[in-house]
């Protein structure tokens, strides 16, 4: 298959930290901020940043049916933190007003980490991810709290979900795109390639 070609949703978050990482991860990168810019992808990632502000934006932008209509139609996603937040079906803690675009059946709480601790690096280890584990940077993030029979969870930390993956959707509470280590974008860039296009 020739290199894919994978956007990285850029209404707010930390766009640039992706599209570098998928760039070293032997995939085409490119930020995605309108609704023609989804056509052609193979697959998009949602940045940590903040969910409320990303629900928003995708609203006043136009962005929120053609982003669910990519996750329906099977399209590889990956949220990280507030991506993960973007593809939760539910979601407990969020404003009152927050859309999410739904893909994984999982209802994941918003800050869930933060309110314990606002910010650390744990060692995760994450099924599907070879080498060792992984440096999980979480920052205000959310966990899984549980998850439907179609769900996979791929990692857990002290007793919570905090990756997941069902179909083509795969969601991790931490910020691999902040380590200098592309693994995981590699294992996504991977399901990209055997997604069906
Ligand atoms: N707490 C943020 C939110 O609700 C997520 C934080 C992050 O992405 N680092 O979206």
């Amino acid at each position: 298959m020739t290199t894919p070609t994978i956007g990285v949703l850029a209404l707010q978050g930390d766009v640039r930290e992706h599209l570098t990482a998928l760039a070293e991860s032997d995939a085409l990168a490119r930020p995605v901020r309108r609704a023609e810019e989804l056509e052609g992808l193979d697959g998009l990632v949602i940045p940590g940043g903040e969910s409320t502000t990303m629900s928003k934006l995708a609203v006043v932008f136009g962005m929120l049916e053609p982003l669910r209509a990519f996750v329906r139609a099977g399209k590889p996603v990956y949220g990280t933190c507030a991506g993960m937040i973007m593809v939760a079906d539910k979601l407990l803690d969020g404003r009152e007003d927050q859309e999410t675009l739904g893909g994984v059946d999982m209802i994941v709480r918003r800050n869930a980490f933060g309110r314990q601790n606002e910010s650390f690096e744990a060692a995760v280890d994450m099924a599907g991810i070879p080498g060792g584990p992984v440096d999980g940077v979480f920052i205000r993030a959310p966990w899984v709290e549980s998850v439907g029979a179609s769900a996979e969870v791929l990692a857990t930390y002290d007793g919570h979900t905090v990756a997941v993956r069902q179909g083509n959707v795969l969601a991790t509470s931490f910020h691999p795109e902040l380590t200098g280590d592309h693994r995981v974008h590699a294992f996504f860039v991977d399901m990209v390639r055997r997604a069906e296009r």
